[in-house]
Formats: structure tokens, C-alpha cells, sequence
């Protein structure tokens, strides 16, 4: 490491798949690898998760379903929002499944289709209580009548049926049997009309590791394959985070009582202090609120960041303890030394785990070990 960087770790991202398929043995495993393997890196982390077991790959753009092709990955790959006007085309061509929701959406990948003389692979959403994407349950007969009608005249081949869950991270609420139920009678309603979807899916991470009868054909893990519990206050599922965000301090000094740290002076030195100065900030995703709340371990403890996150660097006052430019500090990993972990992180910024590793900045180096 030279200044900082995101170390990853691939073969935990291969066993914590490894581990996610023996939690759902009858269904087949996409691994979620969007936002940039949710900030882990795209090609490594679904080159790692096929090592581990899973058989699919899912994006939520195209651009980035073009690049796992471009790449050379060849397993079946779902991609899942488009807007109007999308190079479609260029999904059909790349053997990449659209997820449709909308009968605009059916026209669009129809003329893909034609276009690129072949059929679209395309899973029919079901929106069965997020209002996120799918067809609701009132437009759910008319997009199924569409797409049998599109698939008889051979432009589209429906490979799946699928929604996704608003309260799986909350095991036993009710929104959930009530999503369970509402995704079976519209997978009833779409076979009565004649489509034989290969895979039926609704399971995410939690869902995976908690609710078994939502695991249908297919269960579509993110941020579990990171090695992040998805209900972190129940357990941690056995799952080893990949992550680890670290820098080396780039300067270090001795100031007196009542300095000031950083813009608007928000912390103030209660004592003579060391403090050092971190080359990591909210360009790379060190959130703003982290100032005066969030830990890093550094120099053998866990220590608080002193004053305002700035763009590109924070500040730590480490007191009276030796630390000098060039040390190592751990903004949160797996937690083995006593370092934070990113859930730390999450409960102290009031968010989830996921949009901690997620808006890890571009400008921040991926180093990977484990089997490439
Ligand atoms: C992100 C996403 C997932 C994965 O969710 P996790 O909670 O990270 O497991 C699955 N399905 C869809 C539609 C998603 O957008």
C-alpha cells in the first residue's frame, strides 16, 4: 500500500458464496455484482463468487453487463433497469437477460430483438408490495398477455419470473408472506397464460440466509457475497467481510491545548496532542457526518476522527501516544485486529453496511488477494 487503498479479499468472497449456497441447496445462485461488486470491484468479484459456486451474474445497468461480457464471462447474466432509448440492441446481441416491468418495455426489447435477429431472454418483474420496480398486481395479466403473445412469434423467450422484497431484512414481518404470496399467484397467473419461466426468484441476501420458501429456482445474494450480514442484530451468518480500508498517515505534529482541528474547528484539543493526518476523505467515500463519530484503529486502538471529514483527508488526535507519518491506519475491515467493521461504521453514521463499502471512491486503489 502506498497511500491508501481498498483491500479485498477474494477468497472470502468465493466461500461466503460457497457459504450462501448450502444456506438455499435447491436453488441456483446469482451473484449481485452491481455498483461495482458493491464497491469491491466488478471483474474480480464475479470472477471470485463463480469460484464459489454461483452459476448466474446480476447488474443492475447495462454498461455494466457489456463489461462482464466484454471481460469474457459467458454465464447467464441479468441485467435490470433500462430507461427509454437504451442500446438494448446491444444487450440481445451480448446474450444478456433484461428484466421487463412495463409494456414500453416490452416494445423496446422487441425491437431489439428484431434487430439483432434474435430472441431477448427476458425475466417479467412482478412489483408484489416495494412500488419499486415490477408491474403491479393490476398490470401484471396484460404485461404477461404481452410477452406470451411476443414469445409465440419467437422475438422473446421469458426465462423468468421475479420481485424483489421490501422487509427481508426483517425476519417474520408480515409484508413478507405477503409478498411471498402475491409473487406465487402472479407466477400462477403468467403459467396459466402459457409461459414456463426456467427460473422463479424473489430472494435477496437476507431472504437467502433466513426464508427458505422464497428460494424457488434461483436466490439473488449482493451483500452477503461481500461477507456483510444483511441482518446484522441477528448474526453474522458465518460470512467474513472482503473489504479492508486503510491508508498510511501522511503527516504528523504536536500542537497545544485548544487547537482547532480541521475546517470550522468542530473539535478542539482538550490537551497537548499529536495528531495525525489521514489521506482519505469524502471523495473517496469517507461520509462527511463520520467528523467526530467515526473510528479508525490506528497505533494499536481504536480511536475517533478529530474534526471535520474534508474532501480528501481527516484528521485523527492520537494524544500523547507515538505515531508517525508512514503508519498504517484502518478505517474498518473484518474486525480481527479490533479494527471497526463496516457495520461499526453503519450504526455510527445511521445507514447500512452496503453504502459503506459501496461508496468506496474511484480514486481509491483495489488491491485483491486470494485466487484470481
Ligand atoms: C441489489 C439487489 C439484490 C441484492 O440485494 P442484497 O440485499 O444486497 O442481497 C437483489 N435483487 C435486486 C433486484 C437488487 O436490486
Amino acid at each position: 500500500m502506498l497511500r491508501a487503498e481498498a483491500a479485498i479479499d477474494l477468497d472470502a468472497i468465493r466461500d461466503n458464496v460457497a457459504r450462501l449456497r448450502e444456506s438455499a441447496p435447491s436453488a441456483a445462485l446469482m451473484a449481485v455484482v452491481k455498483a461495482d461488486g458493491y464497491g469491491h470491484g466488478l471483474l474480480p468479484s464475479a470472477r471470485a463468487a463463480l469460484a464459489g459456486g454461483a452459476t448466474w451474474l446480476g447488474v443492475c445497468v447495462l454498461e455494466e453487463a457489456l463489461a462482464l461480457r466484454a471481460a469474457g464471462l459467458r454465464v447467464p447474466l441479468l441485467c435490470w433497469i433500462a430507461v427509454p432509448g437504451e442500446p438494448l440492441h446491444d444487450a440481445v446481441a451480448a446474450d444478456v437477460d433484461l428484466s421487463v416491468s412495463s409494456g414500453w418495455g416490452l416494445e423496446e426489447t422487441v425491437a431489439a430483438a428484431q434487430s439483432a435477429g434474435r430472441p431477448a431472454r427476458i425475466h417479467l418483474k412482478v412489483d408484489t408490495g416495494l412500488s419499486r420496480g415490477g408491474a403491479t398486481p393490476e398490470d401484471w395479466p396484460d404485461l404477461v398477455a404481452a410477452a406470451a403473445k411476443a414469445e409465440a412469434s419467437g422475438e422473446v423467450s421469458v426465462v423468468g419470473v421475479w420481485s424483489h422484497f421490501a422487509y427481508a431484512d426483517d425476519p417474520g414481518h408480515p409484508a413478507i408472506a405477503a409478498q411471498v404470496a402475491t409473487f406465487r399467484a402472479a407466477m400462477a397467473l403468467a403459467e396459466h397464460e402459457g409461459l414456463h419461466p426456467q427460473v422463479r426468484h424473489l430472494a435477496n441476501s437476507a431472504a437467502t440466509l433466513t426464508l427458505p420458501e422464497a428460494h424457488f429456482d434461483l436466490v439473488r445474494p449482493g451483500i452477503a457475497i461481500y461477507g456483510l450480514s444483511p441482518v446484522p442484530r441477528v448474526s453474522t451468518y458465518g460470512l467474513r467481510p472482503a473489504m479492508t480500508l486503510r491508508a498510511r498517515v501522511a503527516l504528523t505534529k504536536e500542537v497545544p491545548a485548544g487547537s482547532g482541528v480541521s475546517y470550522g474547528h468542530r473539535y478542539v484539543t482538550s490537551e497537548r496532542s499529536r495528531l495525525a493526518l489521514v489521506p482519505l476523505g469524502y471523495a473517496d467515500g469517507v461520509p462527511r457526518s463520520a467528523t467526530n463519530v467515526a473510528e479508525v484503529w490506528l497505533a494499536g486502538r481504536r480511536r475517533t476522527i478529530s474534526g471535520s471529514v474534508c474532501m480528501d483527508q481527516f484528521v485523527v488526535d492520537v494524544g500523547a501516544d507515538p505515531v508517525s507519518a508512514g503508519d498504517e491506519v484502518v478505517l474498518f475491515g473484518p474486525g480481527d485486529r479490533g479494527e471497526p467493521t463496516a457495520y461499526d461504521w453503519a450504526n455510527a453514521l445511521d445507514t447500512i453496511s452496503y453504502e459503506i463499502v459501496a461508496r468506496v471512491g474511484g480514486r481509491v486503489p483495489r488491491t485483491y488477494t486470494g485466487t484470481r
